[in-house]
């Protein structure tokens, strides 16, 4: 029989935030262990106590089990000896004979059969401690995923600690404290959130937060030498310390906490809410180029600004969410900017020196990483329609001048007399910049000229998972005739790879094709194991000066990331999970 009685006693470490939330009414069970369901066991990192490791071996099977050691989380690229000798010593003095270490940065080699097949042979998998985002870079989404599963189907037991405990929740945090990265880990334990030490280091309000962000799910912070074991849904607690439980407020029910020790068996399914959190379906960035208005802009200037980006934003979301492609949002969305004279793509490009416009633009499909470009096209309404025909209806990627032209003719694509892109507002800019320009020429351009920007982009992760980038551009005021910036290079201004991320950039366009800029965030990811956020951060500020510009980009899991060092960014974002953000000074985003 289950009873409900308030927790009251173990409670200590957690008495701050009990005093402000609430108390998990706390049902007792039954609890009678059933291998059949697979077991997972879950530690809080620190020191590994006895108790927790004979429990682990005891589940694997003992002498007889085959253990599959995951060390991906760790620093080294390779394993080194005698490091990896140590590790499966470590469990050969454990009693279990047959250990073998599995370890790749690499999602090709993780998705290859050869390299999951210790997998399919083991009892028992053990994943150390490091950086989670490292696991989840090499593995969630490979054939690796899918065996570790396969392995609790069988009756398995998983085991991990510290990283290799979060990387077992769905919903995994990957850092910040008190407010969590969130993405995404292997879900070997459906409906929660796992934090992992958890008293130590004083993280029961990054949980909280993380909770409050996805209410459908349990927090189970872990605290270090304690561990969680649980199969199916039932869970006891083991170790020196404590497991805390966290529920999201609902209604009039604050949000709840349960401190538990030692001893503590309990039925995740009565606190874990009845519907999965669903990972993110879709995603939209665009941006209007780096630069913002100036401080003493009017309300109607600003508004002006945040309409247009709103109109682009809800043209891509709307295609989107209805199950549309992300090539179909980017160009789309990219299509309404093009055709707002405010922005410098389309109508309200930038004069070239010869005060003509010359218009750049490109579109990169990360499914089938084909992409197409038109560099100097000047009667040529929407560029980015005319990149799209140039990727779907040739073999080429990039076509420029009088040939692109050639090629809208055939295409059959609207067209328009140069004077259409011209507005006021930009042959003023261009007067100034050419008078300025030609006391005093300029070799590289200031940050401080990049106000004067405008240029367009967007990345789309759809609901088949699928990421597309696109960017379309005027260029630089009074850029020489002939000029071609980074917005038609794929891999300096647009870059889109199902496997790491959609990017697209604006700012100084030399510098973006000196650096490969987007290409070079998809690398670091790929072979570095980075997040987007941190290559992003990298590139932009390690690798360009500052003031350069910005990027806007998402990653597969559909996490959306702007980093810009020019003085501000007009950038807009949406998901499935209800962000919505126009932003045009450097508001903090709600997200
Ligand atoms: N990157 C563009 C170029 O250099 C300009 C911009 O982003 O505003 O052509």
């Amino acid at each position: 029989m289950i009873m409900s009685k308030p927790i009251c006693k173990n409670i200590l470490p957690f008495i701050p935030l009990i005093l402000v939330l609430g108390v998990i009414a706390c049902p007792s069970i039954s609890y009678a262990a059933d291998k059949s369901q697979g077991s997972l066991v879950i530690v809080g990192g620190g020191e590994q106590t006895d108790e927790i490791t004979d429990r682990f071996v005891e589940l694997a099977g003992g002498a007889e089990a085959k253990l599959v050691v995951i060390p991906t989380a760790s620093s080294d690229e390779t394993l080194p000896e005698p490091k990896a000798s140590a590790i499966t010593e470590r469990w050969r003095a454990r009693g279990i004979e047959n250990t073998v270490l599995l370890h790749t940065r690499d999602r090709d080699e993780a998705n290859r059969n050869e390299f999951s097949a210790p997998l399919r042979e083991a009892t028992a998998v053990w994943i150390s401690g490091g950086a989670q985002t490292r696991l989840a870079s090499a593995y969630v989404g490979t054939k690796v995923q899918t065996e570790l599963h396969a392995l609790l189907k069988r009756g398995g037991v998983i085991g991990g600690t510290s990283a290799g405990a979060a990387i077992q929740s769905g919903v995994m945090i990957e850092n910040g404290n008190p407010v969590p990265n969130i993405g995404r880990g292997l879900d070997l334990l459906p409906n929660a959130i796992i934090d992992q030490h958890f008293l130590a280091r004083n993280r029961g309000n990054r949980l909280i937060e993380a909770i409050r962000r996805h209410p459908n799910l349990v927090g189970i912070g872990i605290d270090e030498a304690t561990a969680l074991v649980v199969q199916g849904s039932r869970a006891e607690v083991i170790g020196d310390s404590y497991v805390v439980l966290v529920t999201a407020a609902k209604g009039d029910q604050p949000t709840g906490i349960l401190t538990m020790r030692k001893g503590k068996k309990i039925d995740l399914k009565e606190f874990a809410p009845k519907q999965k959190s669903k990972p993110i379906e879709w995603a939209i960035v665009v941006h209007g180029g780096a630069g913002s208005v100036r401080d003493d802009a009017s309300d109607e200037t600003v508004q002006a600004w945040r309409n247009g980006l709103k109109k682009a934003l809800d043209q891509g979301k709307s295609i989107v969410e209805e199950g549309g492609t992300s090539l179909d949002a980017v160009a789309a969305t990219i299509r309404v900017l093009e055709d707002n004279p405010l922005f410098n793509a389309g109508k309200g490009a930038v004069f070239n020196s010869a005060g003509e416009h010359e218009l750049d633009a490109s579109i990169m499909d990360g499914k089938t990483m084909d992409g197409g470009a038109v560099a100097g096209v000047s009667t040529v309404r929407n560029p980015i329609g005319l990149a799209r025909l140039v990727m779907e209806k040739t073999r080429h990627v990039l076509l420029s001048g009088p040939g692109a032209e050639q090629f809208a003719t055939e295409q059959k694509v609207e067209r328009t007399p140069n004077d259409y892109f011209s507005t006021e507002r930009r042959r003023e800019s261009w007067e100034r910049v050419r008078e300025k320009e030609a006391k005093k020429p300029t070799v590289r351009l200031s940050p401080a000229q990049a106000w004067q920007y405008g240029t367009v982009g967007c990345v789309v992760l759809d609901t088949h998972g699928n990421l597309a980038a696109g960017t379309s551009t005027g260029g630089l005021t009074n850029k020489k005739f002939g000029r071609i910036g980074d917005s038609p290079i794929l891999g300096a201004g647009t870059y889109a790879d199902n496997q790491t991320c959609g990017v697209s950039a604006t700012g100084i366009g030399e510098q973006f094709i000196r650096h490969s800029v987007t290409a070079q965030i998809s690398q670091l990811m790929r072979h570095r194991g980075w997040t987007l956020k941190r290559s992003a951060e990298y590139v932009l500020n390690e690798q360009l000066n500052k003031g350069d510009g910005g990027v806007i980009a998402i990653d597969r899991f559909g996490k959306i990331e702007w980093v810009y060092t020019s003085p501000g960014m007009f950038r807009a974002a949406a998901d499935s999970e209800g962000r919505y953000d126009i932003l045009i000074r450097d508001e903090e985003s709600s997200d």
